[in-house]
């Protein structure tokens, strides 16, 4: 038996990825919302019962639907697109402020030594420093670098507890061997 004295003005609506509304004809879950009169009637009920309607409000909640599934998708995409460069944005200026970390400590040692010549941390400091990234370059890239960075500096920048020679501006270890 076909549903009949039912009126579709397009009214619909996505509930999200997680149903929370039961269909009111077959009580099934359903994310997609339609909205029928009948009267004084409001019935909401979901693609799993658009069979029971005759035309033309068969076809109409069928191009509701096509449009509701369009609409959730573009935004989905939107979504997704605009969280990756929220989150490249962010990790890139976190990489920022290490490298120019890393920069300074290398500056205020040559300054402070006179020296061309770096001790190793500091040399591996400059060499990850050094690394760019490119326009395709991802947000894993950042992160990594940022954390990569921050150890180093955190290394060369810890207060010395034995006296060691770990300690900026006190460095009495291995010279590298390479001129940089
Ligand atoms: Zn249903």
């Amino acid at each position: 038996m076909q549903l009949t004295g039912y009126i579709f003005k397009g009214q619909c609506y996505d509930t999200g990825a997680q149903a929370k509304r039961k269909c009111g004809l077959c009580a099934k879950d359903i994310r997609y919302c339609f909205i029928l009169k009948n009267g004084d009637l409001t019935l909401v009920t979901g693609p799993c019962c658009f069979s029971r309607f005759g035309e033309p409000v068969r076809k109409q909640l069928e191009a509701a639907k096509t449009w509701l599934l369009n609409i959730v998708q573009q935004e989905t995409y939107e979504k997704r697109t605009g969280a990756v460069r929220w989150e490249v944005k962010e990790r890139r200026g976190l990489w920022r402020i290490y490298r120019r970390q890393a920069i300074e400590a290398i500056r205020k040692y040559r300054q402070e030594t006179k020296k061309e010549w770096l001790p190793e941390s500091l040399f591996e400091l400059k060499i990850e420093a050094a690394k760019k990234p490119t326009f395709k370059t991802p947000s894993w890239w950042y992160k990594k670098q940022a954390e990569k960075l921050k150890a180093r500096i955190d290394l060369i920048s810890a207060p010395s507890t034995s006296g060691d020679s770990t300690c900026l501006g006190d460095y009495k270890g291995e010279y590298h061997g390479i001129q940089v």
